[in-house]
């Protein structure tokens, strides 16, 4: 083996090293986003408890197992959420939890979009108008089953 053809034989072997870590993380990649998918993805099957956001920032959560009905409403440029009584505010979301399911019963909103997700088991429920959003989540800390 001359010079030339000993620095080809190192260059492949780093091309090949090269192509190992490739595979590598392709196959980690993709365990990666099969886990992801067995904790978030089919459905968020087990989530637990929902959160409430508005703008983008969380400002509520309780658990889906206790029937509830909360009033999401929107006053002085902030979003806030309690269990209903009396007469709702002028900008509202009533959000009742019943069975496991969470969802949007009536609202103020221009297009009830909202009301029209009916209640669900996972996944979010989004108000546009109101930039209000409901998210199912699995609280941490929950036994997996
Ligand atoms: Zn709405």
């Amino acid at each position: 083996m001359n010079r030339e053809e000993k620095i080809e034989h190192i260059r492949k072997g780093k091309f090949f090293a090269w192509g190992d870590a490739a595979v590598f993380a392709a196959a980690f990649l993709l365990i990666a986003v099969f886990t992801l998918f067995a904790f978030f993805g089919f459905g968020g099957a087990g989530a637990d408890s929902f959160s409430v956001y508005y703008r983008g920032e969380k400002i509520f959560t309780a658990p889906l197992g206790e029937d509830a009905v909360y009033e999401f409403y929107i006053e002085g440029g902030q979003g806030y959420v309690r269990a209903l009584e009396g007469e709702p505010h002028e900008d509202y979301n009533i959000i009742e939890v019943a069975g496991g399911k969470v969802g949007v019963r009536e609202a103020s909103c221009s297009d009830h979009v909202c009301v029209f997700f009916g209640a669900v088991r996972s996944g979010e429920i989004n108000c546009l108008p109101h930039r209000m959003r409901i998210a199912a989540e699995r609280s941490e800390g929950g036994t997996d089953l």
